[in-house]
């Protein structure tokens, strides 16, 4: 693992008291979703009565993309949109092109896939860089019986071959394996996607949210991942794209591409961690499993210049000591934390 000090020198003096450097913010544009999948927004609690935000409480693209100027400003490089499902936000496009104009900003989005086939090409044409789909399983039984709402795999494989016609390749394919639930599907999902071009990441199942009563025995490890994608196909280890990178890389020894393993849970990553987290509604969160975030709508709404808004984040990120995943216990995993679907993946 890389050590603060393997990170590069904060550009105009970002760092949190762990001594990182502010490089990535992600963006949730919506806090709704068309999937219920089981872990993440399970059906009993985001039913029909589910309160999602008023659209007047949802940051405007307008006001989305003056924040991600002055982000960039402190040194982010990188933007994700995320949710929710971020294609459900109206006019997305409209938001992608705002952030294109920023310069050196790298802009990928993160999506279920359920709309790619339609969209791909207006997304790429707006500015978007690349793209990561999330997709739980091949087995249309198993990823309808995922996603609650009965949507078929194909289509998201559909969605995932016109993003590469697009030209938002090399697209990156996240799975999150949860024992007993999917991990049946791990060598399936290497089969198909390993002469592909794609990059197939594996995630460890996580504690975030208070809905969806994780466990640790819920969990597969990512070495158990490795090991087992690895009888079947000998792999090797190669070194991360950059300081920082969360997925541990992976490639097969036959030359026929490489996979990625994202181990929050086993091997926490927090001490490269250089992420912060803008919600729907615009609070700032400095951890995904942080209990409260700080109101940068107030200000934004209440009339701060873009220097008050930068010198409030610098504070933010000054203080920021989180390190959750070092310190997860069966206690901590029972917090109040906020919402995977509210803060975004
Ligand atoms: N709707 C978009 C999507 O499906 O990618 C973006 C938002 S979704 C919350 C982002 C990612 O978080 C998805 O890949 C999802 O599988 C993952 N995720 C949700 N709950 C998780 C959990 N408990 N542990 C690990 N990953 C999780």
């Amino acid at each position: 693992m890389n050590s603060p000090r393997d990170l590069k020198a904060p550009r105009n003096g970002t760092a949190d008291r762990l001594g990182r450097p502010l490089r990535d913010l992600r963006i949730s544009v919506t806090d709704r979703c068309n999937f219920r999948c089981v872990y993440c927004m399970p059906k009993e609690v985001f039913g029909k009565d589910y309160a999602f935000l008023e659209r007047r409480e949802l940051l405007t693209f307008e006001e989305i993309a003056r924040l991600a100027r002055i982000f960039s400003g402190l040194g982010v490089e990188k933007v994700r949109l995320t949710g929710g499902e971020p294609l459900v936000r109206r006019n997305l496009e409209q938001l992608i092109e705002l952030l294109a104009a920023i310069p050196g900003l790298d802009l990928t989005l993160t999506t279920n896939g359920s709309f790619l086939a339609r969209k791909a090409r207006a997304l790429k044409a707006a500015g978007l860089k690349r793209i990561t789909v999330s997709l739980d399983a091949l087995e249309d039984a198993v990823f309808r019986r995922l996603n609650d709402v009965d949507f078929p795999v194909a289509k998201v494989l559909e969605g995932i071959e016109a993003a590469a016609a697009a030209g938002l390749a090399p697209i990156k394919v996240n799975m999150v394996v949860k024992r007993g639930e999917n991990d049946a599907s791990i060598l399936p999902m290497a089969r198909h996607f390993r002469e592909s071009g794609h990059i197939l990441r594996f995630i460890e199942y996580m504690d975030v949210g208070h809905t969806n009563g994780w466990r640790m025995d819920d969990v597969v490890p990512a070495r158990e991942i490795v090991e087992r994608i690895g009888r079947e196909w000998p792999l090797e280890p190669i070194d991360p794209n950059y300081p920082g990178e969360v997925a541990e890389r992976w490639r097969y020894r036959d030359g026929r591409g490489e996979i990625g393993v994202i181990a929050s849970v086993t091997q926490a990553f927090c001490r490269t961690c250089t992420r912060v987290r803008l919600s729907t509604e615009g609070q700032l969160y400095t951890c995904l499993f942080a209990t409260s975030g700080h109101d940068l709508r107030a200000l934004v709404r209440g009339g701060a210049s873009d220097e008050d808004i930068r010198a409030a984040v610098s504070g933010i990120w000054a203080r920021r000591a989180d390190r959750y995943s070092e310190i997860r216990t069966s206690q901590t995993a029972r917090l109040q934390k906020i919402e995977m679907s509210y803060i975004g993946g």
